[in-house]
C-alpha cells in the first residue's frame, strides 16, 4: 500500500508563478486523471515532481508514504517507487532499448536481474504491447515514432513495476490502434491493484479505455474541480469553456 501526497504545492518556472496550491493524494489500485486546458499547468505538476530542474517548489509538499519527495535525487525518487514517463527522454546513442531497460530495472529494484530471466520479461513485455522485437536493438529514444515512445513508456511500466506512476499526454500523437494497446497496457498493470496511477490528459479519449476512479479539472494552475468519472464524460460534452471563463 503506497500514497503519493502532494500538499499546498507552488511551483515557478523563470520566476513565474505556474501552480498556485495543489492538493492530491494517489493511493496504489486508484487511478487519478488530471485534465486541463492546454497551459493549465498540467505538465509543470509532473517535472516538479520528476524534479526537473527548470521548476522551482516555492511551497508545499510532496510525499510518497511519508517520505520527503522533493528532497531526493530523480534516481531516489524512481528507487523509491516513482516512475515519471518524462524521466528519460533523451537520445542515447549506443545504448540500446534493451541495455536501458536492464540497467532501469538493475537501479531500481537494487540488484542485475539474470540475462536469461530478464530476456524473457522483456519479450513478454514486448508481446503485450506488440512491439517488434527488433526494437530491443535500437538505439534510445532515437527517432522513435509519437507511438513508439508510448509503448516504450509502457514497456517500461511493465517491468519496473513502480508504485506510483505519472504519466503525461500518455494519448498523444496515438492513432487508435495504438491507443487501445497502450490502454490495455495501463489497465494490465493497475489490475495488480499495487499501483496508483496519475494519468495527466488534455483530451478525454483514453479515459474512454482507462477507466479513472477520479478525475481532477486543473486551471490556472490548481485543481477548480473534482469528481468522478462522469466529469470526464461532462468535459468530453462541454469542453473545458466554463472553466476559461470563472478564471477571466
Ligand atoms: P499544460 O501541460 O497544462 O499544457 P504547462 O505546465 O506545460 O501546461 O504550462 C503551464 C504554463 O507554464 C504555461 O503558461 C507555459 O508557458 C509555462 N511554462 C511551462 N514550462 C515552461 C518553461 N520551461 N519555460 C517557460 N514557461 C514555461
Ligand atoms: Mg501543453
Ligand atoms: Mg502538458
Amino acid at each position: 500500500m503506497s500514497t503519493l501526497e502532494i500538499r499546498d504545492l507552488h511551483v515557478s518556472v523563470a520566476d513565474k508563478a505556474i501552480l498556485t496550491g495543489v492538493n492530491l493524494t494517489v493511493r496504489s489500485g486508484q487511478t487519478h486523471a488530471i485534465m486541463g486546458p492546454n497551459g493549465s499547468g498540467k505538465s509543470t505538476l509532473a517535472y516538479a515532481i520528476a524534479g526537473h530542474p527548470k521548476y522551482t517548489v516555492t511551497g508545499g509538499e510532496v510525499l510518497l508514504d511519508g517520505e520527503d519527495l522533493l528532497s531526493m535525487s530523480v534516481d531516489e525518487r524512481a528507487r523509491a517507487g516513482l516512475f515519471l514517463a518524462m524521466q528519460y527522454p533523451v537520445e542515447v546513442p549506443g545504448v540500446s532499448v534493451s541495455n536501458f531497460l536492464r540497467s532501469a530495472v538493475t537501479a531500481v529494484r537494487g540488484e542485475a536481474p539474470k540475462l536469461r530471466e530478464f530476456t524473457k520479461e522483456l519479450k513478454t513485455g514486448m508481446d503485450n504491447l506488440s512491439i517488434d522485437a527488433a526494437f530491443a536493438q535500437r538505439n534510445l529514444n532515437e527517432g522513435f515514432s509519437g507511438g513508439e515512445k508510448k509503448r516504450h513508456e509502457i514497456l517500461q511500466l511493465e517491468l519496473l513495476k513502480p508504485k506510483i506512476a505519472v504519466l503525461d499526454e500518455t494519448d498523444s500523437g496515438l492513432d487508435v490502434d495504438a491507443l487501445r494497446v497502450v490502454s490495455e497496457g495501463i489497465n494490465r498493470f493497475r489490475g495488480s491493484g499495487d499501483t496508483g496511477v496519475l494519468l495527466i490528459t488534455h483530451y478525454t479519449r483514453i479515459l474512454r479505455y482507462v477507466k479513472p476512479d477520479f478525475v481532477h479539472v486543473f486551471a490556472g494552475g490548481r485543481i477548480v474541480e473534482e469528481g468522478g468519472p462522469e466529469l470526464a464524460d461532462r468535459l468530453e460534452a462541454e469542453g473545458y469553456e466554463r472553466y476559461a471563463k470563472a478564471l477571466a
